[in-house]
């Protein structure tokens, strides 16, 4: 079944659960295309920005962020997931520092996502417009992401969370099924309701083979509260889209000061800036180079 990635919203148990499910497929699909990922990479960044997409169900207003760093000693070195609250819906964009990052399998093939991040820390930072973004971090207690995000949530913002994410990757590196679902508790959830909550959650099959399955995510989510009477708030489409520009870049350029611009000027003739986040190129040629070397000269001291 082809469908556009999405995510959902919902309230439970008379207000005291919050429920989002995402659908991520076709926006890692674009990751994995854009940086050239390998399978084991393919599905830690997959599992970040999916991540990401359901915090983003906890920001306020457009324009808000919500960044999640995923910062271990493991050969995939960085992996980040932002993304945005926007009119157009939720736009994700990130990056893993080594994509080319696949190490041996583990059982019965499973991708060894926690020995490629290795220990470390999860940082979240969000940018909810005020002067200063908020920051959180624990440290990584399995290297899996998922369990990673829930240990966050419970340790950093004190709010009990279940989260599960599924990227399931094809051995060329393509990702076939992709979403997940977090479930938080608000003061005055009964401790009963969030016992059992836990309990189908350990039972639910993995979100990676409901998706494959055909699942959406209102069907996966009401597979984990359906009987605690949920009503979805909203629904919003998911897309990968970048934040990057040509000016953005060129700002990046101007902050490397007049010495280094001319040295490339002159060395170079031209400066090709890659953006990280979706590998779009950004060709400088010399005229241009000389321009922003005229912009930092003609600026007072
Ligand atoms: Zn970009």
């Amino acid at each position: 079944m082809e469908t556009k990635d999405s995510l959902i919203h919902a309230v439970a148990a008379s207000g005291t659960l919050m429920a989002v499910a995402a659908s991520t497929r076709e926006t890692l699909q674009e990751a994995e295309r854009r940086h050239d990922t390998w399978p084991t990479a393919a599905a830690a960044l997959g599992r970040t920005l999916t991540g990401a997409v359901l915090l983003s169900a906890l920001l306020k207003s457009e324009g808000q962020r919500v960044m999640v760093q995923v910062s271990g000693d493991g050969p995939l070195g960085l992996v980040v997931a932002e993304a945005t609250a926007a009119a157009a819906g939720v736009l994700v964009r990130g990056y893993v520092q080594n994509p080319r990052t696949d190490p041996p399998r583990v059982r019965r093939g499973k991708l060894d996502v926690a020995a490629a991040v290795g220990q470390g820390t999860l940082w979240v930072v969000k940018d909810l417009g005020l002067r200063e973004p908020y920051r959180g971090s624990v440290p990584l207690v399995s290297g899996e992401i998922a369990e990673d995000l829930a240990y966050y949530l419970v340790r950093s913002e004190q709010t009990p969370s279940l989260v599960a994410l599924g990227v399931l990757v094809e051995p060329d590196g393509s990702v076939s099924a992709a979403g997940g679902v977090m479930v938080q508790a608000f003061p005055g959830a009964d401790d009963e309701t969030l016992r059992r909550l836990e309990v189908r959650a350990r039972s639910m099959p993995p979100i990676s083979s409901q998706l494959e399955h055909g699942r959406g995510p209102e069907e996966i989510l009401h597979g984990l509260v359906g009987d605690l009477s949920p009503q979805v708030l909203d629904s919003r489409p998911v897309s990968f889209q970048c934040r990057c520009s040509r000016e953005r870049l060129a700002g990046a350029l101007r902050s490397l000061g007049k010495e280094m611009l001319t040295e490339l000027e002159q060395e170079d003739g031209q400066a090709e800036v890659v953006c990280r986040f979706c590998g779009e190129k950004y060709l400088f040629t010399r005229e241009d180079l000389l321009g922003l070397i005229g912009e930092i000269s003609g600026k007072p001291q």
